[in-house]
């Protein structure tokens, strides 16, 4: 009989570092903040906290990177935390640079994140390992290179469920506590103040970024552009061919479809990043980077959560595919230089909205129980969102009331369309509000019963594809404040819930009810700001 294989804790496994290994770095390991021209990265030391130890764990992504879960304190804990370096590990922050609200920012690089190192997953593919809040690095500026628990939490829960909803992310593998406080003005209204400090250790193939690109094009560094380029190409796009002109164009085209893809998950779940900066735009087309993102509740393409971004809403909910495709064109101008026609990538962005289009297409019929979408079906769709506006509807109950109304609407039950409206909106019943959406329905009603499958197979793709469970933003404020006073049960009770989104739960109704009213303006949950 063979053994089982015993998994490694973090301490003792074996990284990679092929990042560090094949393209150019300072090796210094002087963090003091500066710019670091002619260099992809700079090697790196975590600063160590007073007390590492874990508050959460991934089993999940454990068991993919063929990780043994740790002590909550011991030298497992002590690598998650950046107290413990092992041999194997060439930790690193990579430099990169970006536009922030549209305007060109300059060098902004790992300010509080390092990379240890890379292991290979048991499916044979290789993942970075990073650490989000390890301390300075010389891309921190004036910041700490800290992360608070809040924050930690959110990073945490949040890239999981997405994954377990999927939607195209990064992931986390731990959520540690350092025992340090940090001091943060979380509304940059002059109450700064101490919170709990913690790191999260997030996993991806890659964190580079659409700003990795633009800022070596933007300083002339061709030469560094080129072998990051060729880096990417041959490590995560294999299937590609061996970097040359045309590959950089074919591996263009795919980074566009993979960035309408994400954001066509986005649109059809309810999630609003909030930081859409070209730096916090994944090179593999992966949700990265979360900070004050949130979830639709009352259906508004006007929403984001982002107190930075209230002037202008740039960010909000309705501009994501459009901010999707200014941010492929800052790409597309960065990768010109590695091309004999730099303009050769333009055509290529018309390919970025006719797959948001199909995509976004795709899920929504999933979600409508259809299974072919034709053209009336296109007027259908697109009358939904001003209906569901009007009516104040919670995104995610809505689509789930619908996927359990099915026999009802088959039936053409009307009452079940008037409980289906209760449930999900924020507008009281009978409110002239609701209106077009109870219209909508109807119209809806009568083309479901145009489909061919058994009501019970409609029904069935329709619960497979709207979650009854999402990561609402009071839930998450919950668990973050119960952590803070030292509870984590909410925490690991949320984290395991998002695990099967679209089952039921018996025992967990609570956590896929509507928002309460207490939570509409409460900061936390229905306001968020960069300070994290
Ligand atoms: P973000 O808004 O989180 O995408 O961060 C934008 C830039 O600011 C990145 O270069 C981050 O590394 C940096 N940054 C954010 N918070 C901190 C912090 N606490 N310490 C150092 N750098 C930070
Ligand atoms: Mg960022």
């Amino acid at each position: 009989m063979p053994q089982p294989i015993a998994f490694p804790t973090p301490d003792k496994a074996v990284y990679q570092n092929s990042f560090v290994d094949t393209l150019r770095g300072d090796a210094s390991l002087d963090n003091s903040p500066r710019q670091v021209p002619g260099y992809h990265y700079s090697r790196t030391a975590p600063t160590p906290v007073a007390d590492p130890h874990l508050l959460a764990w991934s089993e999940e992504m454990a068991a993919f990177l063929g990780l043994a879960k740790p002590a909550e304190r011991g030298p497992g804990a002590a690598v998650l935390a950046g107290n413990l370096v092992t041999e194997t590990m060439k930790p690193f922050a990579a430099r990169y640079g970006g536009h922030q609200f549209g305007n060109w920012a300059g060098q902004l690089g790992d300010g509080r994140a390092m990379s240890l190192g890379e292991l290979t997953a048991t499916d044979g593919t290789p993942w970075e390992l990073q650490l989000k809040g390890a301390g300075p690095t010389p891309y921190s500026r004036r910041a700490d290179g800290r992360a608070v628990l809040r924050s930690s939490v959110r990073e945490f829960l949040c890239s999981e469920a997405m994954y377990h909803l999927g939607v195209p992310t990064t992931r986390a593998l731990s959520l540690a506590a350092t025992g340090d406080q940090v001091v943060r003005d979380m509304f940059y209204d002059g109450n700064a103040r101490p919170e709990p400090g913690a790191v999260v250790a997030r996993v991806a193939p890659t964190f580079v970024r659409f700003g990795s690109f633009q800022l070596l094009a933007a300083l002339g560094e061709i030469d560094n552009l080129q072998a990051l380029a060729d880096y990417v190409i041959t490590r995560y796009f294999p299937e590609l061919g061996a970097p040359s002109p045309e590959v950089y164009v074919r591996w263009f085209a795919e980074v566009s479809r993979r960035t309408a893809v994400m954001v066509a998950h986005w649109q059809s779940v309810g999630f609003v990043h909030g930081v859409l900066n070209t730096d916090n735009m994944s090179i593999l087309g992966l949700t990265i980077d979360y900070g004050p993102y949130g979830w639709l509740e009352p259906f508004d393409p006007d929403w984001t959560p982002n107190t930075t971004d209230f002037g202008g809403r740039r960010y909000a909910f309705g501009q994501q595919p459009r901010i999707g495709l200014w941010n492929l064109m800052a790409l597309a101008q960065a990768l010109g230089p590695l091309l004999p026609d730099p303009q050769a990538l333009r055509p290529l962005l018309d390919e970025y909205a006719a797959t948001f289009n199909a995509t976004y297409r795709q899920l929504m019929a999933r979600k409508l129980g259809l299974a072919t979408f034709a053209a009336p079906d296109h007027a259908l769709l697109e009358a939904l969102p001003a209906a569901l506006q009007t009516a104040e509807a919670d995104l995610t109950l809505f689509f789930r009331g619908l996927s359990e109304a099915v026999p009802a609407l088959l039936q053409e039950d009307d009452d079940a369309l008037d409980t289906l409206l209760a449930a999900a909106c924020y507008i009281e019943p009978g409110s002239a509000a609701h209106v077009p959406l109870r219209a909508w329905l109807v119209q809806y009603a009568g083309r479901l019963r145009q489909e061919t499958a058994a009501p019970e197979v409609i029904q069935e793709g329709m619960l497979a594809a709207n979650p009854k469970y999402v990561l609402r933003n009071y839930l998450a404020q919950q668990a973050i404040e119960a952590a803070e006073a030292g509870d984590l049960a909410p925490l690991h009770r949320l984290q395991q819930v998002l695990k099967t989104p679209f089952t039921e739960q018996p025992g967990h109704d609570d956590l896929a009810a509507k928002r309460p009213e207490w939570a509409r303006t409460k900061p936390g949950s229905a306001t968020l700001s960069c300070s994290s």
